[in-house]
């Protein structure tokens, strides 16, 4: 993983593309399933190895996880509205941001690679470009290796392309709402 703290970086690039359609909850909610990959980690604790199904970066880092994730979202929150432009929008934006923590990993330059296709392939991805330093797991590993490197290698790489498409998306969609005013 790049640190947990970057991770909702992703978040907040795609907001400015939906945010006329959704409520701010929702926001909360895209934050959190870019996060919310990383739970695998509890089955270290368990006895789980990395490189299992369920291991880190397996299954829950999966396109169908974020699949899964998002469409059950969406269907919590719109059960009762019965609106689908809502409901199509909430999932759009939740798999999105989902499949991003995934997408950011497979550019990380240590531990295994992404089981993008968990669970009907366990094989291990990473892009051949991988300009994130990886971070240790747990906060004492992390705090004790070389924190300055990781964090700096986040901000190049992920932090400023996602400012930066925040920012050009909050122009151009400001440009068209006030065009169709
Ligand atoms: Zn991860």
């Amino acid at each position: 993983l790049p640190t947990i703290f970057s991770h909702p970086a992703v978040a907040i690039a795609f907001w400015p593309s939906f945010r006329q359609k959704l409520p701010c909850s929702i926001f909360a909610a895209a934050a959190l399933c870019s996060c919310l990959p990383d739970v695998d980690v509890v089955g270290f604790q368990f006895g789980i190895r990395y490189g299992d199904v369920f291991g880190h970066r397996g299954f829950t880092h999966s396109i169908f996880f974020a699949f899964l994730v998002s469409l059950l979202a969406a269907y919590a929150f719109c059960a009762q509205k019965k609106n689908r432009k809502l409901a199509r929008a909430i999932f759009l934006f939740l798999f999105a941001c989902t499949l991003s923590h995934g997408v950011l990993d497979a550019f990380t330059d240590g531990g295994l690679g992404v089981a993008f296709f968990s669970p009907f392939s366990n094989v291990r991805y990473f892009f051949p470009w991988r300009p994130i330093r990886v971070s240790a797991i747990g906060i004492a590993d992390f705090l004790s290796g070389p924190v300055l490197r990781v964090l700096l290698s986040e901000i190049k790489s992920v932090w400023i392309p996602c400012l930066l498409i925040y920012a050009f998306s909050a122009i151009l969609f400001k440009r068209a709402n006030k065009e169709t005013l």
